[in-house]
């Protein structure tokens, strides 16, 4: 019983993940779900979107001062992107280090960038960087009707 009630009391994250435009021209968007599927993590939004200059500003603001945020603003604004909500204990830190470093030659082999990209402009990904941006940006990029709340058959199997 305690074991259970001290589990119920972990904090559950959320994360803000999205395949940017060139993930999705590059035919990856299954190859990178499957990599947070697989690890156990909870998929609750998902969506196929083109998304407005105003709404990528918004979601990048602490980097407008940025040499290259107009760069940015093009790139994500180029095409469609995947938009996800991802839920569970340590999934921000944890979907980071699936994602690897924001230079995709600096990032680990067995990461997504260090896998299947080659350059900081073309990283194929985003992952939201602290539990409270992962809220903010899941607010920014779904409105509520568009989250599931559900339990995935596997829970048990995957935590103890
Ligand atoms: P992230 O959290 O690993 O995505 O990295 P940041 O939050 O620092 O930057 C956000 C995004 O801006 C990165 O993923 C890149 O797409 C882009 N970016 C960051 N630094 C640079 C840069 O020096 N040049 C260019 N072209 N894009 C950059
Ligand atoms: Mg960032």
């Amino acid at each position: 019983f305690l074991p259970h009630l001290i589990a119920s009391l972990e904090q559950v994250d959320q994360t803000y993940i999205m395949v940017k435009p060139d993930g999705v021209q590059r035919g990856l968007v299954g190859e990178i779900i499957t990599r947070f599927e697989k690890k156990g993590f909870k998929l609750t939004g998902l969506k196929l979107f083109k998304c407005s200059k105003d709404l990528a500003e918004e979601h990048y603001k602490d980097l407008k001062g940025k040499s290259f945020f107009p760069k940015l603003i093009d790139y994500i604004t180029s095409g469609p992107v995947v938009c996800m909500a991802w839920e569970g204990v340590g999934v921000v830190a944890s979907a980071r280090k699936l994602i690897g470093s924001t230079d995709p030659l600096q990032a680990e082999p067995g990461t997504i960038r260090g896998d299947l990209a080659v350059q900081t402009g073309r990283n194929i990904v985003h992952g939201s960087d602290s539990p409270d941006n992962g809220k903010r940006e899941i607010g920014l990029w779904f409105n509520e009707a568009e989250l599931v709340h559900w339990t995935p058959a596997q829970a048990a199997w995957l935590r103890e």
